[in-house]
């Protein structure tokens, strides 16, 4: 029989971000629309090398209200990029940008933000979610600097699946899995509120429902779009609260190691749920419920594995004599967490994390 965990009183303090959302299929077709309502002329569109044809579609799209397209965006923002696109968009003089991609445009965008408080308007193509979060990070002389001011926050995002539909569907589980842990570790945060519970619950729900119709399917455009709310809720979840050892074991990882940020986060996940697992257990019912399986870290280790993903550290670049050096960088300085952090467990953590072992 399971045990009925008590339910303490309510009290909470919930503080709701200003960020206007536009969703569905074809809603880029509001493009125009929403950059006059932000009272803006002239757009610098943002997008990767890689995504340059979107910027283009984008450019082509605003017509007069175009002042350029920046296409270097690149993982961890580095400070010579972000710089670079600041002069562009003042000498451009623009009035507010667009970004076209997933975390990493979006996190250009803040960049230029957090100097100019230029209005930005993101069109995400991943699940990541930064699009509805003040946090962001530059990257200078190898460290990554994160932090969170509300001048980074897009104004505007518009969420059109259509635009994912050719999201590869390897990316598209990580980057799901990405917006996931978001929300799981968004239940037991110290500052969680009954709103943020219902949206990390619903996001979770909603991409595990997705992922596996558009691994099934990828241009299943309801699964798209089911998985697309997903990340929004998730993301929302992520702007709303503080993130615990999920997120910090990432960040080591990805920062010190230069390991891909959605790979990491999809094989770090259901280790450190089992890590938190008791300690936060009623916190998690939400996560079992949505998932259909009260073993939270189980059902995640399940999903994504099913999904193909990778599921070990040592697949993706990591180096098993690195683990001690990772459990030190882990512990070094304190963070909240609902289980307290100590050396041994993690150092064990990483090792499961490291060969891929299902959680017990
Ligand atoms: P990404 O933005 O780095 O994208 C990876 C690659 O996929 C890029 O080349 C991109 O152009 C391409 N791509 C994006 N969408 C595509 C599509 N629909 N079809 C084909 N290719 C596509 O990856 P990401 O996982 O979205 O973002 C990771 C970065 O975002 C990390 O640096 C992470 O730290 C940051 N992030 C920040 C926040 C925040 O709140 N600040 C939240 C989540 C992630």
């Amino acid at each position: 029989m399971t045990k009925k965990l008590t339910v303490p009183p309510l009290s909470f303090t919930h503080v709701g971000l200003p960020s206007r959302v536009v969703f569905g299929a074809g809603s880029l077709s509001t493009l125009n629309a929403e950059i006059d309502r932000l009272g803006a002329r002239r757009a610098l569109v943002l997008a990767t090398p890689f995504q340059k044809a979107e910027g283009e579609r984008i450019a082509a799209i605003l017509g007069d209200r175009y002042a350029g397209l920046f296409d270097r965006a690149e993982m961890h923002v580095p400070i010579e990029t972000a710089r670079e696109a600041r002069e562009v968009a003042k000498r451009l003089g623009a009035d507010c940008a667009v970004t076209v991609g997933g975390g990493s445009t979006t996190g250009l965008g803040k960049a230029i933000a957090l100097e100019s408080s230029l209005p930005i308007l993101a069109i995400p193509t991943t699940y990541a979610g930064s699009e509805v979060t003040t946090i962001y990070g530059i990257t200078e002389a190898g460290q990554k600097k994160t932090g969170r001011d509300p001048r980074v926050l897009p104004k505007t995002v518009i969420y059109d699946p259509e635009l994912t539909l050719g999201l590869p569907v390897g990316m598209s589980v990580t980057s799901g899995m990405n917006a996931i842990a978001h929300a799981v570790e968004g239940l037991y945060a110290q500052d969680a509120s009954p709103i943020t519970d219902m949206i990390s619950e619903d996001g979770i729900r909603a991409l595990a429902a997705g992922l596996p119709r558009v691994v099934a399917s990828p241009r299943d455009r309801a699964a798209r779009s089911d998985c697309l709310y997903g990340a929004w809720l998730c993301g929302t979840a992520l702007g709303s609260v503080g993130m615990a050892l999920h997120h910090k074991l990432c960040h080591v990882l990805g920062g010190t190691w230069n390991l891909p940020h959605a790979e990491t986060h999809t094989i770090v996940l259901p280790q450190a749920i089992s890590y938190n697992a008791q300690a936060a257990a009623r916190q998690l019912e939400r996560a079992g419920r949505a998932l259909g399986n009260p073993n939270v870290a189980q059902a995640l280790f399940d999903l994504a594995a099913g999904l193909g993903a990778p599921m070990a550290l040592r697949d993706i670049g990591m180096k098993e004599s690195e683990l001690d050096r990772a459990a030190e960088l882990a512990v070094q300085s304190p963070y909240y967490n609902p289980r307290p952090i100590e050396r041994g467990a993690i150092r064990a953590l990483l090792d499961d994390a490291f060969f891929g072992r299902r959680p017990k």
